[in-house]
């Protein structure tokens, strides 16, 4: 049995926002682990592959030891068991989030009593950043910096020099 403090932080990151980086920032002093798990939605038409945004959540947590970045694409609570996470870390930005975010979190109780579902409230700056609007400035090619990590500016540019070829 280990003491260790494992927490899986899941979502798309299609791209990794700002807003992320607020949440995993908030949670790395709580735990001594904190794994990113990239869930492979089909429903939604992705801007980076999972791949792509594996490497570039890496890149951006490349000197902290703490991050680990995973894929799975089955129940949360069922990474969590894998990755043997006893916390699942979401945000909060608005009401929106909260009617979404609590019925997962009574259902993945339920499911595995267990594990956890803890909150973090989104900084105010962030509150409305989604990944789903900087998809659309991409797609309208607008200045994304103030809503992204550089290291996702620089992929996404590549990938607009690597279509343009
Ligand atoms: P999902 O498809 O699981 O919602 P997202 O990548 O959109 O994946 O979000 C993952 C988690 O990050 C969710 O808990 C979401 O509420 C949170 N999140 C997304 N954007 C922000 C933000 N700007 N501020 C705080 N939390 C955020």
């Amino acid at each position: 049995m280990t003491n260790k403090k494992v927490a899986i932080f899941p979502g798309s990151f299609d791209p990794f926002t700002l807003g992320h980086l607020d949440i995993v920032q908030q949670a790395l002093p709580m735990f001594d682990e904190l794994i990113i798990n990239i869930g492979m939605s089909s429903s939604k038409t992705p801007l980076l592959s999972p791949e792509e945004r594996k490497t570039v959540i890496c890149r951006i947590f490349s000197q902290q030891k703490k991050v680990r970045v995973e894929f799975f694409s089955g129940l949360t609570v069922e990474a969590a068991e894998k990755f043997q996470a006893q916390w699942i870390v979401r945000g909060l930005r608005t009401e929106a989030d909260f009617s979404y975010e609590m019925p997962m979190a009574i259902t993945n109780r339920k499911l595995k009593g267990d594990i956890q579902t803890v909150f973090f409230p989104s900084a105010c700056e962030y509150s409305y950043v989604s990944s789903s609007l900087v998809k659309e400035l991409c797609h309208h090619g607008a200045q994304i910096d103030s809503f992204v990590p550089e290291e996702v500016v620089d992929i996404l540019k590549s990938k607009v020099v690597a279509r343009t070829r």
